[in-house]
């Protein structure tokens, strides 16, 4: 049987680092007795026996049953309540070969320790009260960004951005609470059961936390990256394009050249935006393959792309199923191409002209590409018009969202009972419910099997 996330009792290990041949290695080793079991497997007990918290101490991993040395390593050595999660703890800085890994970990399980559950660390950093599951959840994400807009984003959040706007927001929740509660003491007194009590400050209180909710679809963006295809006829000069706009951004993420697909796609950067472009130059091929298939996975990667950049070839101009493409897609991004060319023809109105060979009106695609995305990310103007204290925050996972969104369906419903002026204990229970889903967010609240069911989507290690 699995052990449990509650069973910390035990010292835990872990591998911190991706697996296979790397410079170093980093296992990470916490919990009651941490330090002295670690020392019964170093050259220098006595030095890390004795370490001070936040030390580091160079030795040699031995091997115990006969003395042999394993590795030469570092050890940094965390005592309670210091370091990141509150326990006794020593991270081992090893050389990443696999041999040392395994042998290192199977040595550390022989002295007690069980290896650490995905995301075991950070859960008893939670228990401990070092983080709370706002900013838990940001360490997933922040391991997993994958692009400068994800990276700020998450960091924001474990910096703890989101943790105080919910706290604010709740704390706001639960004195009107107070005095709901305070005035059922009164109501027999009084001949208006919820009378005094302002709905427009409920009403602020419960569009602030729809804000929040609002935000999950930009910060899901964040994370995965809005996709942008590049379509148009053979020839049209769409792969040229691409790469040309694949060299605009410097910080290329990844590049998939689609073994087991037939297109490409780059994960970039616009000003900050991550955008993942789509080259379906490739698409060409299946199509004459298995036609039909081809299509009609054509059109699902178009469908299911936030911009299209339809390429024309200047040259060739404006042909039916160009113009009957762009009826289909009315949004896309007109780009009439090969403008250097002497045979190309003058730009119907509404064409970005480009040249992929001179370069010609590529930062001006670049941009126009941007600024068609960028409304996506909740960045409009009428987002920015609303500033509120947390307008900029945004929620990434669709627990926090889904919490939101039953957090503004209770006070949709205290709103409703204040007009109908219900009686008061119906009003405390839809707060009581939007304070407690708020607080659920953050973990005050949460139940067992809701932590487990957090923490064990976190990488082992973490
Ligand atoms: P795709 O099939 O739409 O991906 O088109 P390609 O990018 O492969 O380009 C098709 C042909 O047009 C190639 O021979 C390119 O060199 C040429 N081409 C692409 N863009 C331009 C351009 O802006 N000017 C000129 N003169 N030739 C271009």
């Amino acid at each position: 049987m699995q052990r449990s996330y509650f069973d910390a009792s035990r010292p835990i290990a872990a591998l911190a680092t991706v697996p296979g041949e790397s410079a170093l290695a980093v296992i990470r080793c916490a919990g009651p007795g941490a330090v002295d079991l670690v020392a019964g497997l170093f050259s220098r007990p006595a030095a890390l026996g004795s370490a001070r918290s936040m030390s580091l101490v160079h030795g040699e991993l031995v091997d115990p049953s006969d003395g042999a040395a394993v590795d030469e390593i570092l050890a940094a050595v965390f005592l309670s309540p210091d370091g990141p999660i509150g326990e006794d703890g020593v991270e081992l800085y090893c050389h990443g070969s696999p041999a040392v890994i395994r042998k290192a970990l199977s040595l550390l399980e022989g002295a007690g320790f069980a290896p650490a559950l995905p995301g075991e660390f950070t859960f008893r950093a939670f228990l401990h009260g070092k983080t709370d599951l706002v900013k838990a959840e940001a360490v997933q994400e922040l391991v997993r960004a994958g692009s400068e807009g994800a990276r700020v984003e998450a960091l924001r959040r474990l910096e703890g951005g989101l943790s105080r706007a919910l706290a604010s927001v709740r704390e706001a929740i639960v004195d009107v609470l107070a005095e709901v509660e305070a005035r059922l003491d009164y109501a027999e007194d009084d001949d208006s059961p919820a009378g005094g009590l302002d709905p427009d400050s409920l009403q602020r209180i419960r569009d602030r936390v729809a804000l929040l909710a609002a935000s999950y679809v930009s910060g899901r963006l964040y994370e995965r990256g809005a996709r942008a295809i590049v379509a148009g006829r053979p020839n049209a000069g769409k792969s040229s394009l691409f790469n040309l706009l694949v060299r605009e951004d410097r910080s290329i993420v990844a590049t998939d050249p689609g073994t087991t697909r037939d297109w490409i796609e780059t994960a970039i950067e616009l000003g900050g935006l991550p955008v993942r472009l789509v080259d379906t130059a490739g698409l060409r091929e299946a199509e004459g393959e298995i036609e039909a298939e081809g299509v009609s996975r054509s059109r699902r990667l178009v469908e299911e792309s936030e911009a299209v950049i339809y390429v024309v070839d200047g040259c060739g101009g404006l042909s039916a199923a160009d113009v009957a493409f762009l009826e289909s897609r009315p949004d896309s991004l007109c780009v009439w191409n090969k403008v250097d060319a002497p045979s190309c023809a003058e730009a119907p109105a509404g064409f970005l002209r480009t040249s992929a060979a001179t370069g010609e009106g590529l930062s001006a695609l670049a941009e126009a590409l941007r600024e068609r995305i960028r409304p996506r990310f909740g960045l409009d103007e009428s987002a920015l018009s609303r500033s509120v204290a947390e307008g900029d925050i945004r929620i990434a996972s669709e627990r926090q969202k889904r919490l939101l969104d039953e957090a503004v369906a209770a006070l949709d419903s205290c709103r409703g009972e204040l007009d109908a002026r219900a009686p008061l204990d119906a009003l405390i229970l839809d707060l009581r419910e939007a304070a407690d889903s708020l607080g659920e967010i953050t973990g005050e609240i949460a139940s067992k099997e809701v932590l487990e069911a957090v923490f064990s989507r976190f990488c082992l290690g973490k």
